[in-house]
């Protein structure tokens, strides 16, 4: 694997002195709420990271000027690592993680992580906390590196000092449960030219009030549609959006309004694997209200780290739902969402090289 050669990073460890791994219940997993032994930090001031460490988790202290919490630099990423067959651990697309990771943090004015400062903090995390890696199918462990501004200064501007953290925790499997969305016609997650293609903190915090609307009129989800018409379909609520509509797989292309998703791209190239085809273009609303009248559509599903897929059973659309056809065995979702599965694992050759072994 020519990818470890970039965890080349000497990083001191102050070891916990009280494991808390035997506290948790690793048959009944709550996301985001069992965070491992160790942290990552790093610090960023005059210019350059530094101060790169990993110690216990626990709690950090800050003023409450840091300009983080007033302006919101506050970039984020998630990944998983994976327990394979032979007892060795894989990183999903480490590679790509860092990528998109630093073109988040170029739009919002914050300083690049080098390559080696990223891979070499989350290889010896894991490798450090790998009895946290969970070895029931399916599981995973979540990792979340995450840069925010720490200049205390009220005045507004672009902070000179940063805070580089990696936190990780042990996940259970996503059960699919058929979701219930609605198609946004009023409030935008993002408009172009904004910030909807960076994993900023503030696209969620601007998000929340028409997912918590739609969740009060008994939606699970929005269905995010272009700011300008409300014409186009963008991503399903924090995932991308896919739709398969005979026999084609049809998403949104990429533009600034659309997080390039690891997951997205992950299962286009599954469905070309598979001789699906595949359609990266401009998806209408009036087009998927006809498939879904005609009967053509028979897949529909957001796709993400934390759920892999999400499959969609009713679309309302203007307020009235639309239903999609109960999902089979063998429907392309659940057959994408196997083959990485199967990837991860190591139960099938890694033929895309996605996996980084640790
Ligand atoms: C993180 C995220 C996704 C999914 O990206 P993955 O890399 O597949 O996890 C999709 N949309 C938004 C808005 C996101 O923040």
């Amino acid at each position: 694997m020519f990818e470890t050669m970039h965890a080349t990073l000497e990083i001191p460890v102050t070891n916990t002195k009280r494991s808390r791994i035997k506290e948790v219940d690793f048959r009944k997993l709550e996301f985001g709420v069992h965070l491992s032994d160790h942290m990552f930090t790093a610090d960023y001031a005059n210019g350059e990271w530094q101060d790169a460490k990993i110690i216990p988790y626990g709690d950090l202290s800050f003023s409450p000027a840091i300009l983080a919490l007033h302006y919101g630099q506050s970039v984020f990423e998630g990944m998983k690592a994976f327990r394979m067959k032979d007892g060795r651990i894989s990183v999903f697309r480490m590679e790509k993680h860092w990528e998109r990771m630093n073109k988040s943090l170029e739009r919002m004015c914050m300083p690049a992580i080098p390559e080696e400062l990223f891979m070499s903090a989350i290889h010896k995390l894991v490798d450090l906390d790998r009895q946290w890696v969970p070895k029931e199918d399916d599981s995973s462990l979540y990792i979340r590196p995450l840069v925010f501004a720490t200049e205390e200064r009220l005045g507004v501007k672009v902070s000179d000092q940063y805070k580089f953290i990696v936190l990780t925790c042990p996940v259970g499997p996503y059960y699919p449960k058929p979701l219930r969305v609605k198609v946004e016609m009023e409030f935008v997650r993002a408009a172009e030219g904004g910030t909807g293609y960076a994993k900023c903190a503030g696209n969620y915090g601007g998000s929340f009030y028409a997912a918590a609307r739609a969740k009060k009129e008994g939606f699970d989800q929005v269905l995010w549609t272009d700011s300008k018409e409300h014409k186009y379909f963008d991503e399903a609520g924090t995932m991308n959006l896919f739709f398969l509509i005979n026999g084609v797989l049809v998403t949104p292309p990429l533009s600034t309004t659309i997080l390039d998703g690891v997951t997205r791209a992950s299962i286009i190239d599954i469905a070309r694997d598979m001789n699906v085809p595949v359609e990266e273009r401009k998806v209408t609303v009036a087009e998927v209200k006809e498939a879904l009248k005609k009967g053509t559509l028979a897949e529909a599903f957001g796709s993400g780290t934390a759920a892999v897929v999400a499959p969609i059973k009713i679309i309302n659309i203007g307020g009235k739902d639309y239903t999609i056809p109960d999902w089979v065995e063998n429907c392309f979702m659940l057959k994408a969402k196997k083959q990485l599965s199967d990837i991860r694992h190591g139960r099938l050759p890694d033929v895309h090289g996605w996996n980084y072994i640790i």
